[in-house]
């Protein structure tokens, strides 16, 4: 069954905000390496393979349902951050506004009587949990840690273990 256009339209958008935290985790990547925190570089790398795995989740629920995939210019991400605390703070941030992004799809769904799409989406809303809980617990863990060298290469070998 087609996807009415407010659920189109809301899940076309919702491709490109993965991808667009695709691009940002891979700044965060390549920013941390600069700085030679290469643990912190392969978990943002991790990071943004997931994202691409999410937008492609639901590119493939969009072609499912019969319907067109739009696919819109990705906005270019911060290139720099001043401290790795500050791009954490950032991640985590960026966290908090995909499930509230999420959340609202789930009200349109809701809205539109799109059953589907709404037990679709539970996958996101499960994710958005733990994806919230790993942002926030790199923060707290960089904020024990301070700027200080030792506590952030202790944290960035335990980094380098993300499977
Ligand atoms: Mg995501």
């Amino acid at each position: 069954m087609v996807l009415s256009k407010k659920v189109h339209e809301a899940l076309n958008k919702q491709i490109n905000k993965e991808f667009q935290s695709a691009y940002i985790y891979l700044a965060m990547a390549a920013y941390f390496d600069s700085i030679y925190l290469r643990g912190f570089r392969h978990w943002m790398e991790a990071q943004a393979k997931e994202e691409v795995h999410h937008g492609m989740k639901i590119y493939e629920h969009i072609l499912e349902r019969d319907s067109t995939v739009v696919l819109q210019p990705i906005q270019a991400p911060a290139l720099a951050w001043k401290s790795p605390l500050d791009a954490v703070t950032a991640a985590y941030k960026h966290e908090q506004e995909v499930t509230k992004s999420i959340h609202q799809i789930v009200d349109v769904a809701q809205a539109e009587h799109d059953h589907t799409t709404e037990v679709f989406l539970q996958w996101f809303v499960n994710e958005q949990v733990e994806e919230e809980d790993a942002t926030l617990e790199l923060l707290k863990r960089v904020t024990l840690a301070g700027n200080e060298g030792a506590g952030l290469l202790l944290l960035d070998a335990e980094l380098a273990k993300r499977e």
